[in-house]
This record gives C-alpha cells, sequence and structure tokens, in this order.
C-alpha cells in the first residue's frame, strides 16, 4: 500500500480572498501580484452584484464600510480599494468626491474640466493621488495606502489611460500619466503601490 499514498503529492490549496470590486481590469492586475499562493474573487464571484455605496467623507471609511459590507455578508477574507485625487490649493479636493467632482454621472471630461477651470489662475498645482485598501483578513481590521505625489498640468495631454489621467503629471516625470505605457504607471501608481503593501502584508502572513 506504500506505494498507493506514495503516488498522492499533496498541494496547499491556494487561498481565496475576495476583492470587493466589478472590475476584471483591476482584480486581473492584483491576482498577477498575489501569485498562485491566492485565488482572487469578485464580488460577482460571491454572488453580490449590488454597488456598494461609498458615502463616507474618508477614502479610509469608504474602502472600510465596503469590506465590512462583503465580510458581513460572506465571512471570508476580503478587501476593498478608494481612490481619489487630492489637489492642494483646492484644499484637498475632489478627494473622496473624484468621481463624482462634476455630477452624479460620473463624467471624467466634466470633472477635469472643472479642475482646469477652478485651477486656471492658480500656479501652485500640486496634488497627489491617494489609494486606501482596507482588509479584513481572519477577522482584523487593517488599512494599506499608496500615494503619488504630482502637480495639475494647464492642459490635457494624452488619451490612454482613465478618470483624470490627462491633466496628472507625477513629480519626477515628464509626462501625464495619460502619456505613460499602463504597465509602467501601474508599477509607479497609487494604486500599485498600496497594492504591493497589501500583496507584502499577505504574503508575510501566508508564510507564517
Ligand atoms: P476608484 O476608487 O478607484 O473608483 O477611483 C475613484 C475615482 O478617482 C475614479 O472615478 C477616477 O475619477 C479617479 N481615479 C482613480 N484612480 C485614478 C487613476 O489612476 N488615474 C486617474 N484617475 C483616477
Amino acid at each position: 500500500m506504500d506505494g498507493l499514498f506514495g503516488a498522492f503529492t499533496f498541494f496547499e490549496l491556494p487561498m481565496e480572498i475576495i476583492f470587493a470590486t466589478h472590475n476584471q481590469h483591476k482584480l486581473k492586475e492584483v491576482q498577477q501580484l498575489l501569485g498562485q499562493k491566492f485565488n482572487l474573487l469578485s464580488l460577482s464571484d460571491v454572488g453580490i452584484t449590488e454597488d456598494i455605496p461609498e458615502d463616507y467623507f474618508t477614502l479610509e471609511e469608504n474602502a472600510l464600510q465596503k469590506a465590512s459590507v462583503v465580510y458581513q455578508q460572506t465571512g471570508k477574507d476580503c478587501f476593498a480599494d478608494d481612490t481619489g485625487l487630492e489637489i492642494a490649493a483646492l484644499n484637498g479636493q475632489p478627494g473622496v468626491l473624484s468621481a463624482r467632482y462634476a455630477g452624479e454621472e460620473k463624467n471624467s471630461e466634466e470633472n477635469m474640466q472643472k479642475v482646469l477651470r477652478l485651477l486656471k489662475e492658480v500656479t501652485h498645482r500640486e496634488a497627489q493621488f491617494r489609494t486606501v485598501i482596507a482588509l479584513i483578513y481572519q477577522g482584523e481590521k487593517y488599512l494599506f495606502e499608496g500615494v503619488v505625489k504630482g502637480e495639475i498640468l494647464y492642459e490635457k495631454q494624452g488619451n490612454a489611460g482613465f478618470g483624470y489621467d490627462p491633466i496628472f503629471k507625477p513629480l519626477g516625470f515628464k509626462e501625464s500619466f495619460a502619456r505613460m505605457d499602463i504597465d509602467f504607471k501601474n508599477k509607479i501608481s497609487h494604486r500599485g503601490k498600496a497594492t504591493a503593501e497589501l500583496v507584502n502584508f499577505l504574503l508575510e502572513k501566508e508564510s507564517q
């Protein structure tokens, strides 16, 4: 019988974790960073079809709210993100309102035009993108952050990317996010940095 059991190889099953998003692109990107030890599930994978409200005043509260709703419904490890563009001359706005700065229809072009209009006469154009990830792991809450500093351009530049990419130029670079190769942007971006923090944490926990 030795041969029978000896023939089995015991594989460690990947750990399942839910990313509170419907965005397949984000999901794929994070799955690549996490590697084979983790099996990332989306909201639709676990049967959550509704949009979870993001109506708090901070990125931290919004991310925690989303992760908590998923945890309450599934009882599984999960995480959620929230991102905002914080402009110094506008006292940190649009911040948590970034998606709907010019109205509830979440129109990126109108959001950018609003920012350009408000900053028309402003020479101090410092801004940052900030991503917060809230993780609920084995019932405990953790927060991770990624920031990329830069400035708001006077006019749109490039047409790749999404959101405010054409008017945001990261510090130390000559081009807007919208002129960067997507893989390169993801390496230096707010979301990339916050995700790297999360991934390091999870990989360390799983190796213990
Ligand atoms: P979310 O939390 O990832 O959905 O981001 C909220 C809003 O911030 C988006 O609707 C965009 O307007 C803006 N945003 C987030 N990340 C980026 C980015 O990488 N480039 C440009 N705009 C972004």
